[in-house]
């Protein structure tokens, strides 16, 4: 199968040396391409800026700003059967980032966002692969991954709780709830990234072959 996986954060300029970004690290995003790969998966990882080295055997594809990330995703898109959009991207961007290195004021001044583009919710309604989305939320984790799966089209999404220190965000270990777009739920209980992301690329695997039989997911 062909996997493609986004990972890491993005950024956005404010001026040359600025940027608005989020704490992401890529891990479980890189963890994802790596189990993938160990299943002889051909893999395409899209990544911003992480500190962490990506997998061998992927086709890494380096983006740094959400703009650059819906490029390249819908490029990849070309040749996918499971799309895993791991990536935190960053959800406003500068509305008009300074070419010139912003001087420092006395006073304070406000900086105007404007959304970036929803990926996910670009994709087509029609297609053929499946699209799993994820969300990291600190409160009502179920209602509102139920919504972002609803509002943004996709055949799962992938929650997990990042209230607490443990799990999440930059953290080696994980525990997710997987929510399907027929109903189904699935919880994966804590555990190292690496162990989460098998057991996801297993599930994955599961419901593009069933998908393939049924022809819909
Ligand atoms: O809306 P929220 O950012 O919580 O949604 C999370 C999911 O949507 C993730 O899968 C993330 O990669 C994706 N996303 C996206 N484009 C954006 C923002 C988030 O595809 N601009």
């Amino acid at each position: 199968m062909r996997f493609v996986v986004t990972a890491g954060p993005t950024r956005e300029a404010i001026d040359p040396v600025r940027f608005i970004s989020n704490r992401s690290s890529g891990k479980m995003g890189y963890a994802i391409a790596e189990a993938a790969l160990a299943k002889k998966h051909h893999v395409t990882l899209i990544s911003g800026p992480a500190a962490i080295a990506p997998p061998r055997g992927a086709t890494v594809i380096s983006i740094t700003t959400a703009e650059e990330l819906y490029r390249e995703v819908h490029r990849a898109l070309r040749r996918c059967d499971v799309f895993v959009m791991c990536a935190a991207v960053s959800d406003y961007k500068p509305a008009t980032p300074s070419a010139l290195k912003l001087k420092k004021k006395k006073n304070g001044f406000a900086l105007r966002l404007v959304p970036t583009r929803d990926i996910l919710a670009s994709l087509p309604k029609r297609r053929r692969y499946l699209a799993i989305g994820f969300a990291a939320e600190t409160h009502d984790l179920k209602i509102n991954a139920q919504k972002k799966l609803r509002a943004k089209n996709c055949d799962a999404i992938v929650a997990n709780d990042v209230s607490g220190s443990e799990t999440g965000m930059e953290s080696d270990e994980n525990e997710v709830t997987i929510f399907f777009r027929d109903g189904e739920i699935k919880k994966v209980l804590r555990a190292p990234k690496k162990i989460i992301a098998r057991e996801l690329v297993k599930i994955f695997e599961k419901k593009f072959e069933k998908g393939l039989t049924k022809k819909s997911w």
